[in-house]
């Protein structure tokens, strides 16, 4: 559900494995820290001592949720896998943080993912039939039980998992953890990054970006292949490729627009430099006479910079935000959203007064957001605000880990081009378009990208039944039942 003009990735995942006992919580927690801007409402993180998995997860930030007490008694050991979530999928109430610790007959298993799947529904309505009950509305248990029912009969836990991808569809990037081993796996299609790197000590990480690789100091070896299985243990690693290259890859072009951080590098291509390069096509598209460009933080800055660098418009620093707001910022009071939107963007006058501006935005959903600043920068002195989105029009709801769930709220569904940029108070607006998304990834190894929701155009069947079907409020009859003491 859109809750705010902002989209948002549903989480991010980090693993690390070290042959000897050490400090292994600590390396998840200063990953998952770094992966922050890829789920901000609970994070967990699963550890692995000797075979015995323990795991500590709430609600909040990787900050508040990692006291230094909840540090200690994490312990050491030399596995750990952790997760930070923005619920798409599921509720959000602490049953659906993540890692999920299943115990299942042939031992214990913990288990993170990012993405959505399509099918969840119906394996889940399959399982249940089965008698399995669920304690999450999350698509992570659903597949931490097909995983466990394959590991019945796989020789295992890797040839499980294998066996688990036949009858998994969508959306899925994982790290499972059993009592010896780390596992990595991407689904088929690569919607979702996932990469690993060794640090000097020979200690395997497991990241959804190459930011976390960095935040502790391991060096990036390779992108997780589409289809791709990876099984860490104290032999080393080795590699499943039996769902590799059976299908066309779609990664997500979001990422690049928006989700990943500018410093990573996803599938082989920069994440700065995509937007760098959105920008610049935009100034070729959507050129017009102005004195300063500025982008919109965080992800608009990259496209700005580009838009300059082609135009030959100099390049500004707009705004300031503030850094200390997060994404559960409370005001008090009785503040209006207009006010809320300035405690956190404010414009820099000195660079936007008496000038035509061009404000880069990396996207442009509601057009409630972009309307109030583009009325912050007029009132800062713009005598001429020219919108341009590094994104393409939204006209298609996600159904790969992203809260774009119905039509309902995306502005470019229900307004013409020119309505928009009436509501949004511009004097000229100017999208991406939609032949030129793609070119944002060139350089990358990437075989194909998800487009879908700028072209409606999806690379899997949709999905049965609505994402939040094992939520929907309870039925009248059932209500009644239970005053009668029947239920
Ligand atoms: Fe990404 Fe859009 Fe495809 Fe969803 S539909 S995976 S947001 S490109």
């Amino acid at each position: 559900m859109i809750t705010e003009s902002k989209i948002h990735e549903e989480c991010g995942v980090f693993a690390v494995f070290s042959s000897e006992k050490t400090d292994v919580a600590s390396t998840v927690y200063y990953g998952l820290f770094a992966l922050q801007h890829r789920g901000q409402e609970g994070c967990g993180i699963a550890i692995n001592d000797d075979g015995v998995i323990s795991c500590y997860k709430d609600l909040g930030l990787v900050n508040d949720v990692f006291s230094h007490s909840v540090m200690d008694k994490l312990g050491h050991g030399n596995m750990a896998i952790g997760h930070v979530r923005y619920g798409t999928t599921g509720n959000n109430d602490r049953n659906n943080v993540q890692p999920i610790v299943v115990n299942h007959v042939k031992g214990r298993m913990a288990l993170a993912h990012n993405g959505n799947l399509i099918n969840s529904t119906e394996l889940r309505e399959a399982l249940e039939l089965k008698g399995s009950i669920f304690h999450t509305t999350s698509d992570t248990e659903v597949i931490s039980y097909i995983i466990t029912k394959e590991r019945l009969t796989a020789p295992s836990i890797e040839e499980a998992v294998n066996k688990a991808m036949d009858s998994l569809e969508g959306a899925y990037s994982l790290v499972v953890m059993s009592p010896s081993k780390l596992i990595a796996a991407r689904d088929p299609k690569g919607f979702r990054p996932l990469c690993y790197g060794r640090t000097e000590d020979g200690r395997y990480i497991i990241a959804s970006e190459t930011c976390a690789l960095d935040a502790v100091g391991a060096k990036f070896v390779r992108d997780i292949e589409p289809g791709e299985i990876i099984v860490i243990t104290r032999d080393g690693i080795q590699s499943i490729k039996e769902h590799c290259g059976k299908e066309k890859q779609s990664l997500c072009i979001f990422e690049y627009i928006y989700f990943a951080r500018p410093d990573s590098f996803v599938d082989g291509r920069s994440v700065h430099a995509a937007r760098v390069r959105a920008g610049e096509l935009l100034a070729k598209t959507h050129p017009v006479e102005a004195d300063v460009v500025i982008g919109v933080p965080d992800s608009g800055l990259d496209a700005a910079i580009g838009y300059a660098k082609a135009s030959g418009i100099p390049y500004g620093i707009g705004f300031i935000k503030n850094k200390y707001i997060g994404r559960t910022f409370i005001a008090p009071g009785q503040k209006s959203r207009e006010d809320r939107v300035k405690i956190k963007l404010n414009p820099i006058a000195e660079v936007v007064s008496g000038k035509r501006v061009v404000m880069v935005d990396d996207s442009i959903v509601r057009g409630t957001t972009s309307a109030r600043i583009v009325r912050l920068i007029r009132e800062a002195g713009a005598t001429e605000v020219h919108v341009r989105s590094s994104a393409p029009p939204f006209i298609a709801p996600c159904y790969y880990g992203v809260d774009i769930d119905s039509k309902d709220k995306l502005i470019a569904c229900n307004h013409p081009m020119d309505e928009i940029r009436e509501i949004i108070g511009a004097d000229t607006l100017g999208y991406l378009n939609f032949d030129d998304v793609e070119k944002i990834a060139e350089g990358s190894h990437c075989g194909g990208f998800c487009v879908a929701c700028f072209n409606e155009v999806y690379p899997t069947r949709p999905p049965k039944g609505t994402k939040n079907k094992f939520e929907q409020p309870i039925p009248e009859e059932i209500k009644n039942k239970v005053k009668k003491g029947e239920e």
